[in-house]
């Protein structure tokens, strides 16, 4: 991969820098309810601010049409929110790259913030326009990408910006990239992947990937059930996906012939109904009653998991090992989340999305070596994609 040029290697004082952050956050009433995407960013802010650059921050927030102003998606109280987590003004713009947005900035001092309006009220973003790109940098003198969560979408502000402006990766772009390529390119090994979710069909570029790199792969979730039908099994009503069975089914061999030992639920907690209050029977994978759906992994699959991880040196997890979000199908999860924050000899990787909500609930983030906050960039990134974001830095 060519060499990325991080935010150390500038020289941002006095400068405008305009910096891409993922400030894609939770609201609830106009009010930020989960801030770890701003935590994220801060150190990058903090670096920039005490080095005295005037920080232009950009950002989208949700999904708006792309025609305009939508108060739903206003970035305006995640500026409120920014200014009481960093010790410097912060300046809200009420557009992206209008006038707003130029008079507030032709103001700024070194040391100040301004948050320029929802990058995606203008349809241009997402169009990667290059008249949009020439608008954002006209804005700034050098430009800083720390959106790893937006790094696999071609956007203006995430790629095409970066032609117009020198460019760098701000902290958490860089923490992110090299922590998940370190992981794949030189694993301290064994090397424990881990996966889960619903569905086989989204994971399967993820899968492939993982047996040529892991020694270990531990399937759950609802996509676990795919592959048992591959080996002959009927699973109920489970979570199935039928045009998937032979792709899993290759998928089994292909890890047979990689010397990886693929591991897959020997039990299961079945259930007459996809809901909390369920009737509940635990199986082994060889008695899944016809009318009853898995919802779990069981305890000993859970236990075995568990000792496959303790004797991990890289753990990789992405995915519920069952639906988690229910008390009564959520120890799998737990005990796969428990056995993962006991490995204190392991790098453990947690790869966005649903893990994360998992290590949140049974309070084990800080027990972790790296939460990614990127959901869909890192399982790209995992599956051996060029990130867009990415490629854009290296010049
Ligand atoms: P994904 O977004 O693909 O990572 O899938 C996460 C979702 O999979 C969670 O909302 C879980 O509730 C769900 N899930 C996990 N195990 C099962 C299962 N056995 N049956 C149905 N859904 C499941």
């Amino acid at each position: 991969m060519a060499e990325i040029q991080t935010i150390e290697s500038m020289q941002p004082a006095g400068k405008r820098v305009i910096v891409r952050v993922d400030f894609n956050v939770p609201l609830k009433d106009g009010v930020v309810t989960d801030d770890t995407r701003i935590r994220a960013a801060l150190p990058t802010i903090n670096y920039l601010l005490q080095a005295g650059a005037k920080v232009i921050l950009m950002s989208h927030l949700g999904r708006p049409k792309g025609e305009g102003y939508e108060e739903a998606y206003s970035l305006a109280p995640v500026a409120k929110y920014l200014a009481t987590m960093v010790d410097a003004p912060v300046v809200f713009a009420t557009d992206t790259v209008g006038e707003d947005a130029q008079a507030k900035i032709a103001a700024m001092e070194p040391g100040q913030i301004v948050l320029l309006e929802n990058l995606r009220f203008d349809k241009r973003e997402k169009k990667n326009n290059e008249e949009f790109c020439k608008e954002l940098a006209a804005l700034a003198d050098e430009y800083v990408n720390d959106a790893f969560g937006a790094a696999h979408r071609a956007h203006a502000s995430t790629a095409g910006i970066a032609a117009f402006l020198p460019a760098y990766a701000g902290f958490l772009m860089s923490k992110e990239v090299n922590t998940l390529t370190g992981m794949l390119d030189e694993p301290k090994r064994p090397f424990v992947a881990i996966l889960g979710g619903s569905k086989v069909s989204d994971k399967i570029k993820v899968i492939d990937a993982l047996i040529s790199k892991c020694d270990t792969l531990i399937i759950g979730g609802g996509m676990c059930f795919t592959f048992l039908m591959a080996q002959g099994k009927a699973v109920g009503t489970s979570l199935k996906e039928e045009d998937w069975v032979e792709r899993a089914g290759e998928m089994l061999k292909k890890a047979e012939a990689a010397g990886v030992s693929l591991l897959l639920p020997v039990d299961v907690v079945c259930a007459d109904k996809f809901a909390e209050d369920a009737a509940t029977k635990i199986t082994s994978v060889d008695e899944i009653p016809e009318d009853m759906m898995g919802l779990d992994v069981g305890p000993e699959t859970a236990k075995i998991y568990a000792e496959a991880i303790a004797g991990a040196k890289t753990v990789f997890w992405n995915g519920p090992m069952g639906v988690f979000e229910m008390a009564a199908f959520e120890a799998g999860t737990k005990e796969v989340a428990l056995a993962v924050a006991a490995n204190k000899e392991a790098d453990t990787i947690i790869g966005g999305g649903d893990s994360v909500a998992a290590v949140n609930k049974f309070d084990l983030a800080d027990q972790m070596t790296f939460i990614s906050t990127g959901g869909g960039a890192s399982m790209e990134l995992v599956q051996g994609e060029q990130l867009p974001g990415v490629v854009a830095l290296q010049k």
